[in-house]
């Protein structure tokens, strides 16, 4: 064993939080990259927390296994059998790291305590009782830690939704006070749009926290919502960069040198579908009824448009995930007649959202003006429309997806 790798008290310059994605530990030569990548730091004395996601799609083929034995899993058993996507990941990276001669301990929710609220499938994490881990860190151990993953008041497995584990990295980094936050993955950073829809979009070397929250929650799966959320919180700087390579990444923190822009990134989303409701008496409380029986069934609304009077009624149409479809459609359906009293339901699970997002909107009337022109030109229709100080939404056929996406990030030469 190398002596670097059993001496204490060596001089402990800094705590440093690493995660890496699917892609970036999807087989055999990928996991030893990784665990080099870590070693490096380990030696230069760093304390060294290494997050994890499953290996590769793993957690897509758990979840198809589960909807072959039964399409309406429990949610508790599907958290159950996903979070061993991340134990196999862990486990085979503390193997790697001991074949390397590298003291490494892998540790899974419970064993980190990541204690998470009940909801099975999207929870939130609550607390880190850090105990274990620093005492792991100060045994001059990797550890490596399960993303995605928490436990809830009944000692269950829960997850935290697709994507989860940059939450799981920057909960690690917030608690343990950590110096750096690094989240590796299979892009070189955070681009302008996603460069697997849009070629020639560019890295960015930084962007601000509320930039890179409205990308994420609009579709661009580079870093999960609620990782931003909590970076932004507790001040804790990301790097985004690349596995596979030693480029700089993007910087996301709270203010950014850089002048405002305009526009700094497009994001495109699928997971979305349209619902029309329409007829609806035009009084008070109608909305209100609308949305409560979906809420009563905790889902997500997002896009809302409702209409001018039209023949003494109105109609009212909004967004939900594609997920929520059938237990919206159920919802809304079991109460058109009765307590809505509507004439009809649509639904439309062939749409998409295109969105830009950028602080330097705020101050700039021409904006949305030029994004609609550039739909206009490349022949795309726009369904709805929403808008926020700095970003706008456009939900269209998903058909048009990636010509839209590429024709909006041309016209603001980004
Ligand atoms: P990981 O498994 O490492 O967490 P993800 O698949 O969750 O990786 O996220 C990386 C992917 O995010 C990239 O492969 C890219 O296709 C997609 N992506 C979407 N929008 C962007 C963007 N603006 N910049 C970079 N990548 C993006
Ligand atoms: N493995 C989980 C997923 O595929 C979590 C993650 O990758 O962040 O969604
Ligand atoms: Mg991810």
């Amino acid at each position: 064993m190398p002596v670097w790798g059993v001496q204490r008290g060596n001089e402990v310059h800094m705590l440093v939080v690493k995660k890496f994605g699917g892609t970036s530990v999807a087989n055999k030569e990928r996991i030893f990259n990784v665990a080099k990548r870590c070693m490096e730091d380990y030696k230069k004395g760093n304390q060294v927390v290494v997050v994890l996601s499953a290996m590769g799609k793993q957690t897509d083929v758990l979840l198809d296994m589960a909807r072959d034995i039964n399409p309406k899993a429990p949610r508790r058993e599907l958290d159950m059998l996903l979070t061993t996507g991340e134990q196999t990941s862990v486990a085979l990276m503390a193997m790697a790291m001991d074949s390397l001669g590298v003291p490494a301990v892998s540790l899974n929710a419970f064993q980190a305590t990541m204690h998470t609220t009940e909801d099975y499938g999207n929870a939130r994490l609550k607390r880190i009782d850090t105990g274990r881990i620093r005492f792991e860190l100060d045994s001059r151990r990797i550890v490596i830690i399960t993303g995605f993953q928490g436990i809830n008041k009944h000692d269950d497995y829960t997850t935290l939704g697709r994507g989860g584990s940059d939450t799981t990295a920057v909960a690690l980094a917030a608690a343990l006070h950590a110096d750096s936050c690094e989240i590796y993955t299979d892009v070189d950073g955070v681009f302008t749009a996603d460069p697997r829809i849009v070629p020639n979009a560019r890295k960015l070397p930084e962007i601000t926290y509320d930039e890179m929250l409205e990308l994420a929650s609009l579709g661009a799966g580079v870093l999960h919502n609620r990782s931003v959320e909590m970076a932004k919180k507790y001040g804790v700087q990301l790097v985004v960069r690349s596995s596979l390579n030693t480029s700089e990444g993007t910087v996301v923190k709270e203010e950014s040198k850089m002048e405002k822009m305009l526009v700094s990134g497009v994001a495109a989303d699928k997971n979305v579908a349209q619902f029309a409701v329409e007829g609806l008496e035009n009084k008070p409380g109608v909305a209100f009824k609308l949305f409560q029986h979906l809420a009563n069934h905790n889902i997500n609304v997002d896009m809302i448009l409702q209409s001018v009077e039209h023949d003494g009624t109105q109609d009212i149409a909004f967004t939900v995930t594609r997920d929520a479809v059938d237990e919206a459609l159920d919802t809304l359906e079991r109460h058109g007649e009765t307590s809505l009293k509507c004439e009809k339901i649509t639904v439309a699970r062939d749409v998409s959202k295109i969105s830009i997002v950028g602080a330097g909107m705020m101050s700039n009337a021409g904006v949305a003006a030029k994004m609609f022109e550039a739909l206009y030109d490349a022949g795309v229709n726009i369904r709805q429309i929403s808008t926020s100080e700095i970003r706008v939404t456009v939900l269209i056929d998903e058909k048009y997806t990636d010509v839209a996406a590429q024709a909006v990030h041309d016209a603001f030469s980004l």
